[in-house]
């Protein structure tokens, strides 16, 4: 099921503030997730560094070097002025918020197009820097009802310390090979803010076309028993079956890096039981 209300501007066409991002039923991870609708394994953890510093788990590939480290700044008054003057879906609102806030990737600044060829995970672990850079490393979320005890409580979380999934194995550009049926394989790229950005920009969509969009987005190349499929974008990912679709979903699911927002857990100090909790983006920018 795919809730309009995820794009600001289903909303009224107005413009987009941090109390429109909060107020949003879902959002770009919930909507990501979605997309992605495959849950991931047991993650290898890695922890976040203290105050401006973000490691990435995945990296970004530029001029041949793979940059893994990021410095950002925290958000200002200005930069809440312009994010809430962003138009189009959270995936453009996310964009611009690490535009403005990313200072560094590796030694050199960040620039727009560098930050659109970040992974999806590794601009949500940037996300959870700039609002640890400006609100602090924990959060509370209110009235959670624990699942064991039924008791409510406020929860608070140590954003440093959600689990994260790590690559396995770093290929060069991110380019992964994929076996599929019949004799046939794809490589496939994880994808990145631009790929984010067009999956999410009509949001009409349903989630067969925006699968589609991802695909288009994340496919290099189809061989069949070792003859490449000329066709190319959306056309190739419309002609794969349901079948190598479900696979190439599946795996740049449980291969993409970054932090598990949408499984955080805690114990409850009141039954000692663990309890999980999904935080949406947005919610990460309601302070303390
Ligand atoms: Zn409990």
């Amino acid at each position: 099921m795919v809730d309009p209300q995820w794009d600001f501007d289903a909303i009224g066409g107005e413009a987009t503030s941090v109390e429109d991002a909060l107020s949003s039923p879902e959002s770009v991870n919930a909507q990501v997730a979605q997309v992605l609708s495959e849950s991931v394994g047991e993650a290898p953890l890695i922890p976040l560094p203290e105050d401006d510093r973000v490691t990435l788990g995945g990296g970004l590939y530029w001029d041949g070097e793979l940059v893994t480290h990021a410095q950002v700044r925290e958000m200002t008054g200005e930069d809440e002025e312009a994010l809430a003057r962003v138009k189009g879906s959270l995936a453009r609102w996310l964009s611009m918020l690490l535009e403005r806030t990313v200072v560094r990737l590796g030694d050199e600044p960040a620039t727009p197009k560098a930050i659109r060829r970040l992974l999806i995970g590794d601009r949500d672990e940037l996300v959870l820097g700039v609002r640890i850079a400006t609100f602090g490393k924990h959060i509370t979320a209110q009235n959670v009802q624990c699942p064991h005890c039924d008791e409510y409580f406020d929860a608070k979380v140590d954003l440093t310390r959600i689990d994260r999934v790590s690559l396995e194995e770093v290929k060069p550009r991110h380019e992964y090979t994929v076996e599929l049926r019949a004799g046939k394989s794809a490589v496939v790229r994880l994808p990145d803010g631009a790929a984010q950005e067009s999956i999410f920009e009509n949001a009409d969509a349903t989630i067969p076309e925006r699968n589609s969009l991802l695909l288009a987005a994340c496919l290099v190349s189809v061989t069949k028993n070792g003859v490449a499929d000329t066709r190319t974008g959306v056309e190739l990912a419309k002609a794969l079956s349901v079948s190598d679709r479900r696979t190439l979903i599946r795996f740049i699911s449980e291969t993409q890096p970054g932090p598990l927002l949408d499984d955080i857990r805690f114990d409850h100090e009141a039954c000692g039981k663990e309890v999980r909790l999904t935080l949406e983006l947005p919610d990460l920018f309601r302070g303390e």
